[in-house]
């Protein structure tokens, strides 16, 4: 028999891909134009030209051992040279290319940041309600407990006093997301002020430093003009995990980085162990062709403007027709009240509609739902006539 606990996790379905087969399933039946399907975080956001470009000539004037073969375990060096010439630039970082973890996309930086603090059994690792909820799985495989912070279901930022009662001797690290999947809003500088006094003043009471692990994977995704913060420059006990699955519409890639500044505690021994954990889990050398094409791509995004659209379009559709939404500032999901208090049943009233619209329970957030909205804004506007009977079917 294999390990009980991947048998479980292996066999598990997941919430997000049961709709999605479903929604493939009645396309064949209903017709594709009739299935509405908001399921998926997959960008439909076409990557931009450069990376079609930086392809072709990566490929048409370089040997073949040069484009596919090993680079450092860490990653190629011009490449994280480049990244640190960046993040220079545009946030002032101070870093430099011996800061930078190349990885196979966030889930990747997010397993081997884990594996490489997390030192006993009784660690704990504190995650934010709403969550994305493969931070529970990278947990456990860490070998650490997850704590799980409540919502803050009034502005969707970081409830400072329940994090005060989560920390304990035992809090090693945090994991925060803003632009937030589920929720669609982005961390404030003042949310980010005040955890980060929170968190020095826990960390001398606890007697070690508590890391925040800030998973970035949409960054850029962020509207209105709200500014992009470089979360180290508020906490510096923060690593960064990083991924161009969004930013550039490259999740089938899987390229990022992990960024450890050296303003981190230990920051050289945590950098070793991220080098060891990447070891350890068999992520060294992440995919060579776009190490390249990302250092040619540096600061090129995909078309945001498509994302903003189709955020205005639903937002204020579905306000109109009297759902109660949170604000969307970042990411591509809105995150809608359900009106009855079970999500799951009234994403089962959606279903039959075929509106396809994810319970949020397993995001930590029982009560509201995930609409996707990286879609065919075409769908979207089809979708209102289904939106408004499931709406009224509650007056
Ligand atoms: N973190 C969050 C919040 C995500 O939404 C995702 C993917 O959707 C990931 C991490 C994983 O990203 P990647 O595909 O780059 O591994």
């Amino acid at each position: 028999m294999p390990s009980k606990e991947m048998y479980a996790l292996g066999s598990q379905a997941s919430v997000i891909r049961d709709l999605f087969a479903y929604g493939q399933e009645q396309a064949a039946v209903v017709g594709r134009e009739n299935v509405f399907d908001f399921s998926i975080g997959n960008p439909t956001v076409p990557a931009p030209a450069c990376v079609k470009e930086a392809i072709e000539e990566i490929v048409a004037t370089r040997q073949s051992v040069d484009v596919h073969g090993y680079t450092a375990a860490a990653g190629d060096l011009a490449v994280r040279r480049g990244l640190a010439d960046y993040m220079n630039q545009t946030y002032d970082a101070g870093v430099s290319a011996d800061n930078f973890y190349m990885t196979c996309g966030a889930a990747a930086s997010l397993t081997v940041t884990l594996k490489a603090l997390v030192e006993s059994p009784e660690d704990e690792v504190i995650v934010v309600a709403p969550f994305f909820p493969e931070y529970t799985v990278f947990i456990h495989n860490a070998g650490a407990k997850e704590v799980v912070l409540p919502p803050d279901t009034e502005h969707f930022q970081i409830s400072l006093e329940a994090m005060e009662q989560a920390i304990t001797p035992h809090t090693r690290a945090i994991i925060v997301n803003s632009p937030n999947n589920p929720a669609g809003t982005v961390y404030s500088a003042d949310t980010y002020t005040k955890l980060a006094a929170l968190l020095t003043k826990k960390s001398a009471d606890i007697g070690h430093s508590i890391y925040l692990i800030s998973d970035e994977p949409y960054r850029e995704i962020i509207y209105d003009g709200l500014p992009i913060l470089y979360v180290p420059k508020f906490y510096a006990n923060t690593i960064i995990c990083y991924s161009y699955s969004k930013s550039l519409s490259l999740p089938g890639e899987r390229i990022g980085y992990i960024l450890v500044p050296d303003c981190a505690a230990d920051a050289k021994a945590v950098y070793t162990a991220v080098c060891g954990a990447g070891r350890a889990m068999g992520f060294v050398c992440a995919p060579h062709l776009f190490q390249d094409v990302v250092l040619k791509c540096m600061g090129k995004l995909s078309d945001m403007n498509i994302y903003d659209e189709n955020r205005k379009l639903l937002y204020n559709g579905l306000k109109e027709m009297g759902y109660e939404c949170v604000y969307p500032s970042g990411a591509f999901y809105l995150f809608v009240k359900s009106p009855e208090p079970d999500a799951n049943a009234f994403s089962e009233k959606a279903k039959k509609l075929n509106l396809l619209i994810v319970p949020a329970d397993s995001f930590g957030c029982p009560g509201y739902v995930r609409i996707s909205y990286c879609v065919d804004p075409d769908m979207i506007r089809r979708s209102f006539a289904a939106f408004k009977t499931l709406i009224e079917s509650y007056a």
